[in-house]
């Protein structure tokens, strides 16, 4: 532990955390803070204590632009990229490979009590001349996802092929992005639900034969475009053997849906480190009930009853829906069983949303943090 275990000692999370590519700008809110401030006296002796605990939990952060000149709301600063890589060092983290992170939940192994895992979106340039070479610094691994269209198509903007190799033979994880970048729950005109499947699988196959024929990996796993998912796309992973990972915000834990993991993104509002610590150090609740699972939706303020487990105080227990928190009704308070919804006036008019609970793990400044991702199959815009 260093000097800047302050910013752990007094977080100051944004329990609301919107999708990247969503343009929403929420708002920050306070009630979480009031919970921290109680909750953090008792930091100083857990990290007195603090021991290579067995864990079983670990976060998986994503980024687009590691720049000043690109769109803000997918991208953070070299500078601030480098105080975070800087926290992970200071804090006692170990970074590990995508794939190891993975494996080691999926086999619920013991793992450190603090791993994180880093993964870049869509193979743009600034992340080969500024992000990967200062990751290299710091001797820390990553992973980059890559939609085959538009390197094949030499886009502006985007990596080459030789350069995209040039990071897989010094250790980049090069994984699955599709080929077009498509919203992946989208049907096109005029085909049956059988045939976008069938699409999608061939798809998903072609990119990642592409990218074993450039780089020669083939890891088997996808991250979905925009996050995007639905429950047949979810089963159609699973049969061809992919884990894929999603944009919606949490930790990652011996429990987690492998089929769409929730990555942090640490980018526009939410690069900052006294927001993104709170984040890179949550761990992830037990998720024993959700209902529903599909992500899909026509409603702007759906319902949905979940069963949490953790070390964490019930009362401490608090939901979220556009930074705002939500009306709680338990179902079974001792099974931490309950229903949440926006309360009217809370309505989601975007494509995609999250609501976020969280709840501090006793006798720590750690938070519990699990969103349940929506997608509007009638949204009022497009993206
Ligand atoms: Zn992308």
């Amino acid at each position: 532990m260093t000097g800047t275990v302050n910013s752990s000692i007094h977080p100051s999370p944004v329990p609301f955390q919107q999708s990247a590519m969503n343009s929403m700008k929420p708002s920050k809110i306070s009630p979480i803070r009031n919970a921290i401030k109680l909750a953090s006296c008792a930091v100083s002796l857990s990290a007195a204590l603090a021991s290579p605990a067995i864990a079983q939990h670990a976060v998986i952060t994503i980024y687009h632009h590691v720049s000043d000149s690109t769109p803000r709301s997918t991208s953070l600063t070299a500078q601030e990229l480098r105080t975070q890589l800087e926290y992970l060092r200071d804090n006692d983290f170990a970074v590990w490979p995508l794939d190891r992170v993975i494996e080691a939940l999926k086999n619920q192994e013991p793992m450190p009590d603090k791993v994180a895992a880093l993964t870049f979106d869509d193979a743009y340039e600034s992340i080969y001349t500024t992000g990967w070479p200062m990751l290299k610094e710091f001797d820390y691994p990553m992973t980059l996802f890559v939609s085959t269209q538009p390197v094949d198509n030499e886009q502006s903007g985007y990596l080459t092929w030789p350069q995209i190799r040039e990071m897989a033979d010094q250790g980049v994880i090069i994984a699955n992005h599709m080929v077009y970048h498509p919203h992946m729950v989208d049907a096109q005109p005029g085909e049956s639900e059988a045939g976008r499947l069938q699409r999608l699988r061939e798809e998903l196959l072609t990119a990642e034969a592409r990218i074993k024929e450039q780089t020669g990996q083939s890891h088997k796993i996808l991250a979905y475009p925009y996050g995007e998912y639905d429950l047949e796309i979810l089963d159609m992973i699973e049969s061809q053997g992919f884990t894929a990972l999603a944009q919606n915000s949490g930790a990652v834990g011996y429990h987690s849906d492998f089929r769409a993991l929730p990555r942090y993104p640490l980018a526009a509002s939410y690069a900052d480190i006294e927001s993104a610590s709170t984040k890179l150090n949550s761990l992830a609740f037990e998720v024993r009930q959700i209902d529903p699972v599909s992500p899909m939706t026509d409603s702007r303020r759906p319902a949905v009853t979940m069963q949490l487990a953790g070390d964490f105080n019930v009362s401490q227990l608090g939901c979220y829906a556009n930074g705002q928190p939500m009306d709680l009704e338990w179902l079974d308070r001792d099974a931490v069983h309950f229903r949440i919804q926006p309360a009217e006036g809370q309505e989601f008019a975007m494509r995609r949303f999250n609501y976020i609970c969280t709840a501090p793990k006793r006798g720590t400044s750690r938070y519990y943090w699990f969103s349940k991702f929506w997608t509007r199959s009638t949204p009022d815009n497009a993206d």
